[in-house]
């Protein structure tokens, strides 16, 4: 579905991806870990246009993407939930999530995400009418991901979606990942909290210092010595 062939990524002078090769697969859960600045959310970034690399091709379900732009690529099925909360504060919860699904026409469809959506996050349900601007920097987050969610991405792309949260809400939001995928959504992640990603995914890439170091199952990354010491703790 996405097949990313050695790109490039700069701001200025610094290289920020050098070089990248990877692939994400129709219905896959794909993650990406590494240390903090080896070029993981510029990866992100590139897909979804807000940083077109310097060289190298993007391909989504066959066409070239490298140099389309952000509203394009957005109205292929690529949505990009980046890191930090990035929510409307002046507009309501249940606003945040409709704008979320601006494109689609299918009234029902939308209401039964979104109260599936409310489901899981019980405290968006309660507060659906109060401005986003009243929740917690946490519950915000939960619900940038539900707005990405909104608009049924074919490509979810996720940078850090549990950065920052509390403990039971890195488990919420990890299960509506799963969620997404199980409904037939394709996912890519970025994600600090390496175990939980490696688990949860089929595939896995590590980055180091703008460059691939290792591919493999979510399990052959757990069992891999080098992963283990450096970004398990293990
Ligand atoms: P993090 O988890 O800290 O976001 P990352 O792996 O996602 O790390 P990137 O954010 O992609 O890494 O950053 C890769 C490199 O590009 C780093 O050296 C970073 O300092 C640099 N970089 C990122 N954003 C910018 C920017 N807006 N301007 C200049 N350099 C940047």
């Amino acid at each position: 579905m996405l097949e990313i062939d050695n790109i490039v990524c700069r701001y200025g002078k610094v290289d920020a991806v050098k070089g990248v090769s990877l692939k994400v697969r129709k219905g896959e859960l794909v993650t990406i870990i590494g240390a903090n600045g080896a070029g993981k959310s510029s990866t992100l970034k590139a897909i979804s246009g807000l940083l077109p690399p310097s060289s190298g091709t993007i391909r989504f379900e066959g066409e070239d993407i490298t140099r389309a732009s952000a509203q394009r690529i957005l109205s292929m099925g690529i949505a990009h939930c980046p890191e930090g909360r990035r929510v409307f504060p002046q507009m309501t919860i249940q606003e945040n999530l409709e704008i979320g699904a601006y494109r689609r026409k299918d009234k029902a469809g939308i209401k039964s995400d979104m109260e599936r959506m409310f489901g899981t996050f019980t405290r968006l349900a309660e507060r659906r009418n109060q401005m986003a601007g009243t929740l917690s920097g946490g519950e915000q987050q939960m619900l940038a991901i539900c707005r990405a969610l909104m608009s049924r991405p074919k490509l979810a792309l996720f940078d850090e979606p549990s950065l920052g949260l509390a403990p039971n809400f890195v488990e919420k939001t990890l299960e509506i990942i799963r969620q997404v995928r199980a409904d037939g959504a394709t996912v890519l992640m970025v994600e600090q909290n390496a175990y939980a990603a490696l688990d949860m995914c089929d595939r896995a890439y590590l980055y180091e210092s703008g460059s691939l170091a290792l591919e493999g199952t979510g399990k052959d990354m757990i069992d891999d010595p080098h992963v283990r010491k450096a970004y398990l703790g293990a």
